[in-house]
């Protein structure tokens, strides 16, 4: 089971792209076809099985998008 879990309120995202820059396990990526309501480019995971549940990127987020469980 992986250490952390992130899920994302899709429509609050900007894509500022900061999330995928701070996870230090580089598994985050914009999405270059889906968009949020809004014209964002959104966020998803490539290889949830290597979250840490840092958090960072939870941290880095400015719009409050992503909330990460820790699993223990
Ligand atoms: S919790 Fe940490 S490892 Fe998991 S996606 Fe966020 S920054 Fe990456
Ligand atoms: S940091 Fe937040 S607003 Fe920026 S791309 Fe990531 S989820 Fe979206």
């Amino acid at each position: 089971m992986p250490k952390g879990k992130v899920t994302f309120d899709y429509e609050m995202c900007k894509g500022c792209g900061l999330c995928v820059a701070f996870c230090p396990q580089h598994i985050l990526y914009q999405d270059k076809v889906d968009l949020n309501k809004s014209g964002y480019n959104i966020i998803k995971v490539n290889d949830p099985e290597k979250c840490i549940g840092c958090a960072f990127c939870a941290m880095m987020c400015p719009d409050s998008v992503i909330t990460v469980e820790v699993n223990k």
